[in-house]
């Protein structure tokens, strides 16, 4: 029997990836001209560690500022990343990735939405593969 503890705290990527992909509005979100000239010029793994930012200023907090509207549409590739995964604000972490609203993100919860980002970066073009960002220094 699986305990409660045991379960997979957020949704599997596969599954995740699969419903997105089924969404309409999620799957119109493309890397435009500008951002993939920005990914191309400064590289994944910088663009990574401003997704690290992005999440830790904007998502993290457990009242962040102008929830449901803190992630341009467009302007940085992780921007639209975010709007594509569904990782753009608190309601939709909740609604799409099960992560519940009203709290801080815990390192888990950042090490899933990041490795999300990253998925679907990749996934937009043939850029060298990296590991996922490191949460922290050791
Ligand atoms: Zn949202």
């Amino acid at each position: 029997m699986i305990k409660a503890k045991d379960k997979p705290p957020m949704r599997d990527l596969d599954d995740l990836f699969l419903a997105l992909e089924r969404s309409a509005f999620r799957r119109r979100f493309r890397l435009g001209p500008r951002e993939r000239a920005y990914l191309a010029q400064h590289g994944m793994e910088t663009v990574l560690a401003h997704a690290k930012e992005f999440v830790t200023r904007r998502l993290a907090p457990a009242q962040p500022t102008n929830d449901g509207r803190q992630t341009p549409m467009r302007g940085h590739p992780v921007f639209v990343a975010q709007h594509a995964t569904a990782t753009c604000c608190r309601g939709c972490l909740a609604k799409w990735h099960g992560i519940p609203q009203g709290r801080a993100l815990s390192a888990g919860d950042m090490a899933h939405v990041l490795a999300v980002l990253r998925r679907w970066l990749q996934s937009q073009g043939n850029w060298p593969d990296v590991a996922d960002v490191r949460l922290w220094d050791d």
